[in-house]
């Protein structure tokens, strides 16, 4: 099993679909973040963040998975990566039959920089385990890479993304799918199913069916375990088993 883990950044000067040369703004690199300006007001950091903004697409330039994680650690092609502490990518199998698509990552995701290893990921992990999926065979990732939040005194609240967040970072999402070429993607959520469809879905009317989304690849729809979280304790195992009889369905892609 090749197991896909965290990177440097890369930058790269041309577009990977025309190959027109193309500027590329990077973040500072981490070891520059202490830098300061020749008056010694600045950290590097910070003057990266004023710079003209100039990516649309930094993802085009990857040409494997693993590139593709390098350079969104770069990424600042919406706002949501001022305020994170760094980028979220996918991880799991490389070549897994089944990825399953969540929202953002949470307060725990975007200290640790791992998708689904708080309490939705916990959840997440018992669901599997019941449905018969093993996690360590499947690709686990967001429709948005960055921690998007509200303070509350010294909590991160979650914040929803927004449209345009979404859009921007489904590039990356699309890049995952492109090189890990799962069977089955499984959308945990609106959010989710916002970023492979291109639009709002309900997921009440769609969930549990197995949809063509292309011509390799099928769709699952259910809800995402955050939300089972958030039930009343009286409906939590009636929720909870509806949610785990969705992840049968995507069991049958990883043990045909
Ligand atoms: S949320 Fe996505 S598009 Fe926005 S900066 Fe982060 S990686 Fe880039």
């Amino acid at each position: 099993m090749q197991y896909v883990g965290a990177g440097s950044i890369a930058a790269r000067g041309t577009c990977g679909n025309s190959g027109d040369p193309i500027l590329v703004a990077l973040r500072a690199p981490r070891f520059a973040s202490a830098m300061t300006d020749p008056l010694g007001r600045r950290s590097a950091k910070h003057l990266a963040r004023d710079a003209p903004r100039a990516i649309e697409h930094p993802a085009d330039h990857a040409r494997s998975l693993a590139e593709a994680r390098h350079d969104a650690i770069e990424c600042t092609a919406c706002p949501l990566w001022k305020d994170a502490t760094q980028t979220v990518f996918g991880e799991g199998e490389a070549h897994a039959p089944i990825m399953l698509v969540g929202e953002q990552p949470g307060d725990s995701e975007d200290r640790a920089g791992r998708p689904f290893i708080g309490p939705a990921g916990r959840f997440l992990d018992r669901a599997l385990i019941e449905a018969g999926i093993d996690r360590e065979k499947v690709y686990v990732t967001n429709a948005v890479k960055h921690f998007k939040y509200v303070p509350r005194g010294k909590r991160r609240m979650h914040k929803k993304p927004a449209d345009a967040e979404i859009a921007a970072c489904h590039q990356w999402l699309a890049r995952e799918l492109e090189f890990v070429a799962p069977r089955l993607i499984v959308a945990l959520g609106a959010t989710a199913a916002r970023s492979l469809l291109g639009r709002a879905t309900p997921i009440e009317n769609n969930r549990g069916r197995v949809l063509t989304f292309s011509s390799n690849a099928q769709l699952l729809i259910t809800v995402h375990p955050s939300a089972l979280l958030r039930i009343p304790d009286e409906f939590k195992r009636e929720a909870y088993l509806r949610f785990v009889a969705d992840l049968k369905i995507a069991a049958r892609f990883v043990n045909p």
